[in-house]
């Protein structure tokens, strides 16, 4: 079971292949505090996104440990993982489902009035409005029916009422218009609160909000620090 309130991440000399070759992620090891903003930063092809898939188990490694809140993640469910670890992408991973299943993952304790807050707060309203059927409008699988725009404040929609302890941004503000760019950065100091957060760019520029951060190259770490140092 992994604690309640912002998740602490341990990488412990964690290799991983996508295949026999060259390992993607070579002996790496880093750590992340309770409530902290990592920048993960790190040329094209360097293992960030391949991160984040071991996180959140849609890969396990070859070798090493990787730890949330002091637990294996080998030990948790991949319910309870998925349900304490949030990744946003341009992407949304849509289930076969409803909006609100989408945003509650069948959580029923999460009332429609919250998840219409939280819609409208994220600018969203209109495009609620817009769906025939409210909150029991069918999503298609694959998120074919969304905008960039969209489908990243829907994640961060089902962060906001799903409260994971650690949300993992893979370059989650490209390719917005500045009135979605705006509410994006609103909703990213919302997200931040109380939360460990993983954000992944390409440039030190876009990881103001930082704490510390980790440069990947060829899957191992070329420099880590705070980011005045780098
Ligand atoms: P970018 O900045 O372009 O998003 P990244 O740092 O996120 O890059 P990854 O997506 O983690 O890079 O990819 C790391 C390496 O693993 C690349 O060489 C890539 O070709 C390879 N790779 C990624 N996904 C797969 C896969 N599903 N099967 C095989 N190889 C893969
Ligand atoms: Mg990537």
């Amino acid at each position: 079971q992994l604690p309640a309130g912002p998740l602490s991440v341990d990488f412990q000399k964690v290799t991983f292949s996508y295949d026999e070759d060259q390992p993607t992620i070579d002996e790496l090891s880093m750590t992340l505090k309770p409530g902290e903003v990592l920048g993960l930063l790190g040329r094209t092809g360097s293992g960030k996104s391949t991160l984040a898939r071991l996180l959140l188990r849609f890969y396990d490694p070859q070798s090493g440990v990787i730890a949330l809140g002091g637990t294996n993640i080998r030990d948790c469910t991949l319910i309870e993982l998925r349900k304490r670890v949030a990744l946003v992408t341009q992407n949304i991973e849509i289930i076969q489902g409803t909006i609100r299943d989408n945003l509650t993952f069948y959580d029923e304790t999460i009332r429609d009035e919250q998840i219409i807050e939280v819609l409208q707060e994220l600018g969203l309203g209109a495009w609620y409005e817009a769906m025939p059927e409210g909150l029991d409008t069918g999503l298609a699988s694959g998120g074919s029916s969304l905008s960039a725009g969209e489908a990243q404040l829907l994640a961060f929609a089902r962060v906001f009422l799903t409260n994971p302890g650690l949300v993992i941004m893979d370059e989650a503000s490209s390719r917005l218009d500045p009135l979605t760019e705006q509410r994006m950065e609103k909703a990213v100091s919302r997200l931040l609160k109380e939360r460990s957060c993983i954000m992944i760019a390409h440039r030190l520029a876009t990881v103001q909000r930082a704490d510390h951060i980790v440069i990947l190259d060829a899957g191992r770490v070329l420099e880590s620090g705070k980011r005045e140092r780098l």
